[in-house]
């Protein structure tokens, strides 16, 4: 496996596999990988027969007084990582690389989808998100790109731009990985101590149980998004930022649970702040 740091070496690589017919699958991250991440790669290995992974902390998605310094980094342990679920190249670009001195171009997206749910709270965070993908997009023109339901509105806000742009790009999402309490997989569960970590279990817990409600034939999504604050806060060390029931694709507001539907929730434990969501076809 190679790991390479200049764009000019990607797309060296990239007509290489053109030339020889390669399909490109492409796995963006922002490292410290785990089990959430590897299981993107390994669909990629599935689905194609090269795979880059990127390993980039995308300075402009991050708010200010977020978390941009601090965000874990281990390169040598995510390569090898990346390695052993059958990755061929890791991209690690500077911040240089990404953002040449000058640079003033951006992806906004706008509407609903990037106002709504994280954008409402992080604002700035989506068009930073755009931008950095689009800008890996042309770097490593994959034929799809992988990427985690965990980030539902990422997912959402990714494939509407994709539409928009006429991207020549399958994007496939993929399922959310959990620890085997539930707690969906996260870079930023590293920041949780002891406590704050089994804290939180209540944001999966809250979801599934909403869930089984839903399966008894609840269909009113304030009565969900209520039932989901409730037992949130029973538990004291959490502090909600939203909780959202939504349309699973636009993420407009519905008036009955049912179709695709999306609940989201981002919530803080400590200085943590933590998202996470079920789609549901009802
Ligand atoms: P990040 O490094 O947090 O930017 O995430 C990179 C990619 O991994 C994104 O597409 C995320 O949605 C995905 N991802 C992160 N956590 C998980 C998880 N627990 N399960 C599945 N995918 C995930």
């Amino acid at each position: 496996m190679k790991i390479l740091e200049a764009i000019g070496d990607i797309r060296e690589e990239i007509k290489e596999a053109r030339r020889n017919n390669k399909s490109v699958g492409f796995v963006p991250t922002m490292g410290y990988l785990h089990g959430g991440h590897l299981s993107l790669i390994k669909k990629a290995k599935e689905e194609n027969d090269l795979v880059i992974v990127s390993i980039f902390v995308n300075p402009t998605q991050f708010g200010p007084g977020e978390d941009f310094e601090s965000y874990p980094r281990d390169l040598k342990k995510d390569s090898s990582l990346a390695q052993s679920m059958g990755a061929d190249i890791v991209f690690s670009p500077s911040i240089e690389e990404m953002y040449p001195l000058g640079c003033s171009t951006y992806v906004e997206i706008e509407g609903d989808i990037t106002k709504k749910l994280c954008g409402a709270s992080r604002s700035g965070h989506f068009k930073g998100v755009a931008t950095v993908v689009t800008k890996l997009f042309n770097i490593v023109m994959p034929n799809r790109a992988y990427f985690g339901q965990k980030d539902a509105q990422q997912v959402a806000v990714i494939k509407r731009m994709v539409k928009d742009l006429h991207l020549d790009v399958e994007i496939v999402p993929c399922p959310i990985v959990r620890e085997g309490d539930g707690l969906a997989m996260s870079s930023r569960n590293t920041y949780l101590n002891e406590e704050e970590r089994r804290a939180g279990t209540i944001l999966s817990k809250a979801l599934f149980e909403a869930k089984e409600r839903i399966e008894e034939g609840e269909i009113n999504p304030l009565k969900i998004s209520y039932f989901i604050i409730e037992t949130i806060e029973s538990e004291p060390l959490c502090e909600i930022d939203y909780v959202e029931v939504v349309h699973g694709e636009t993420l407009e507001s519905i008036e009955r649970v049912k179709g695709d539907v999306l609940i989201a929730l981002a919530v803080k434990i400590g200085k943590t702040r933590l998202i996470d969501n079920l789609r549901l076809e009802v």
